[in-house]
């Protein structure tokens, strides 16, 4: 009875993820969704993301000292960049080595998710302090 509202709601969102390329936080797709579903609720968008989550159609990005979670769709396998000073989350590629991990341990039988988290500052806020 619910299906079709539901349908929406996630379609609405995997449309937002599909255009950021940000990593929108759940308030920042929460905010955004309310231009096309002006009665969505914050605790609505968390429930579609949490259920396309454990549904493997979206990636949940936790941060590692804190913060909110960032989202992104699950279909391409890609590793992210952290800039800890402006915050930025990138993509960028796996290492080949962690891409062809399948094939080459045996001891694995299969990976359903690589998550591979680099931190430092990106290129726009300079290097980073190392003392
Ligand atoms: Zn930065
Ligand atoms: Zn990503």
């Amino acid at each position: 009875m619910k299906k079709t509202r539901n349908t929406r709601q996630r379609g609405v969102i995997l449309d937002i993820l599909r255009e950021s390329h940000e990593h929108p936080t759940a308030e920042m797709i929460y905010r955004e969704s309310r231009r096309v579903l002006p009665h969505i609720s914050l605790g609505t968008v968390y429930r579609n993301l949490n259920f396309l989550r454990d549904q493997g159609t979206v990636r949940e990005i936790r941060p590692c000292e804190g913060g909110s979670s960032r989202f992104d769709r699950a279909d391409t396998p890609h590793a992210h960049f952290h800039c800890v000073r402006c915050n930025a989350l990138l993509d960028i590629p796996l290492p080949p080595a962690l891409e062809s991990l399948r094939f080459e341990e045996e001891r694995i039988s299969a990976v359903s998710l690589i998550d591979l988290h680099v931190i430092g500052s990106c290129s726009s806020c300079g290097e980073a302090t190392t003392n």
